[in-house]
């Protein structure tokens, strides 16, 4: 299977450059040429499959021809090696836990993918790897955990000093090994202008092997498909359609799902469960695409006004007629303020005693508003445990909500950064002396 940029359908690109260009010159994003069935059998045979032997089957239906049966299992085992399971409030309401990985959140199944393909990719080479990261707080960490270990690969990330949560902080500056921190004295878009700068820079190109680990990247996209999978698999009642609600902001996830859905997942309806930066709703509902500067919300994860995988999604549904009529037809668009948001944390307490965070709490919302008028059994994707948002999840139940172990620990870890002003020179120069 090729890949193609959305900007230039003829532009095709094998795996591997994909994956370590990340990014087409003509600033499109790569989509695989065609997004294959799976073997007849698969869907029923589910139930049988653990989640690496899933995830395992959907790649080598993907992209047989560029990694070897036993190097892929070996992939798999080491990015996929924490479960995803379903937890169920009552028969037709299950959330999906995706929180079980080394960051707590969704992002560590692309992240880690990725990690592995990329240094899958990098054998050899001669010359090590140096990707270059800014966060402004979540992504670092699951990149960060992600590439650990990962051979031949260098990882430095960006972040704004004073600017992410301790946790985060934490997460990015405590493990050591490949992976090299950096606390610029700026904001997050002066550690976005570094990295951007590096990429352009010559003499830098000219020294070292640089790539990214952007969100955007399809190594990230093709794990988030699994476990829609897995989240099938464990739901007992077969007799109902099923939806997934997704709590969403650059839309990754729900084109991961629409990629499950094309491999031949029954799935009746995808939930755009956006806070009020609800651009694909609008979409939805108007047919026209308005990108608008994002606004800030207690789900700041989704805190996004033009979301990236629009590109991807409008190149899907495309294809016969109307783009936007048949988007139509499988997603369904949702917006709720920040009010509303934290009514649907209490709601999931009070009525199911569960703990769901405030992105989580944005798709059970969707979830119970499409149920009103369709009989269907529904899950909703949790993108994040509930303690990282610790202050506002605090002020909404109205107690101090536990934090688990694999974060308070993290707390008690030294951390080790490396100062650096928001000049690119001296950023330049550290580079050169690596
Ligand atoms: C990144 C993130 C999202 C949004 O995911 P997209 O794939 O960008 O739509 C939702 N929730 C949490 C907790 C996230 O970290």
């Amino acid at each position: 299977m090729k890949l193609y940029s959305t900007n230039n359908p003829d532009h095709l690109v094998d795996l591997k450059e994909a994956v370590l260009r990340g990014l087409p010159a003509d600033n499109g994003l790569y989509m695989p040429c065609h997004i294959p069935t799976l073997k007849d059998g698969f869907i029923s045979s589910l139930k049988d499959r653990t989640l690496p032997e899933i995830a395992i089957e959907v790649c080598k239906t993907l992209f047989d021809e560029y990694i070897g049966e036993e190097e892929l299992v070996q992939i798999i085992e080491t990015a996929i090696n924490f479960p995803a399971p379903i937890v169920s409030l009552d028969k037709d309401t299950h959330i999906l836990e995706l929180f079980h990985g080394p960051s707590m959140a969704f992002k560590d199944f692309g992240a880690r993918f990725m990690g592995q393909l990329m240094g899958f990719f990098n054998q050899g080479e001669n010359k090590e790897l140096n990707i270059l990261v800014a966060t402004s707080g979540d992504t670092g960490g699951a990149v960060a955990a992600g590439f650990l270990d990962a051979p031949g690969i260098n990882v430095y990330i960006l972040y704004p000093s004073g600017k992410v949560s301790d946790i985060q902080e934490q997460q990015l500056t405590t493990l050591g090994k490949n992976i090299t921190a950096l606390e610029v004295n700026g904001t997050f878009d002066d550690c976005q202008a570094l990295v951007k700068s590096a990429f352009l820079d010559k003499d830098l190109r000219a020294k070292m092997r640089l790539a990214s680990a952007n969100s955007i990247n399809i190594a990230r996209l093709i794990p988030q498909s699994f476990y829609y999978f897995e989240a099938y698999k464990q739901l007992e009642d077969s007799s109902k359609d099923v939806v997934f609600s997704i709590p969403s902001g650059n839309f990754g996830n729900l084109t991961a799902g629409v990629f499950a859905y094309k491999m031949g997942l029954p799935v009746k309806q995808f939930l755009a469960a956006t806070n009020i930066n609800d651009i694909i709703p609008q979409y939805l509902s108007t047919g026209e695409y308005c990108a608008k500067p994002s606004m800030a919300t207690i789900s700041n994860a989704m805190d996004v006004g033009d979301p990236s995988n629009y590109k991807r999604l409008a190149d899907i549904f495309k294809q016969e007629g109307s783009t936007w009529n048949n988007m139509k037809e499988l997603l369904t668009g949702y917006s709720y303020n920040d009010e509303l948001t934290r009514k649907a944390v209490q709601e999931v307490y009070n009525e199911y005693n569960y703990i769901i965070d405030p992105h989580g709490a944005i798709g059970y919302r969707a979830l119970k508003e499409y149920q009103k008028k369709h009989n269907v059994n529904g899950v909703v994707l949790e993108t994040a445990h509930y303690a990282k948002f610790k202050p506002t999840m605090d002020k909404t139940l109205g107690f101090d909500v536990p934090i688990p172990d694999q974060l308070s620990s993290l707390l008690e870890k030294e951390k080790v950064a490396k100062n650096m002003t928001s000049s690119f020179e001296d950023f330049k120069s550290y580079l050169l002396a690596l």
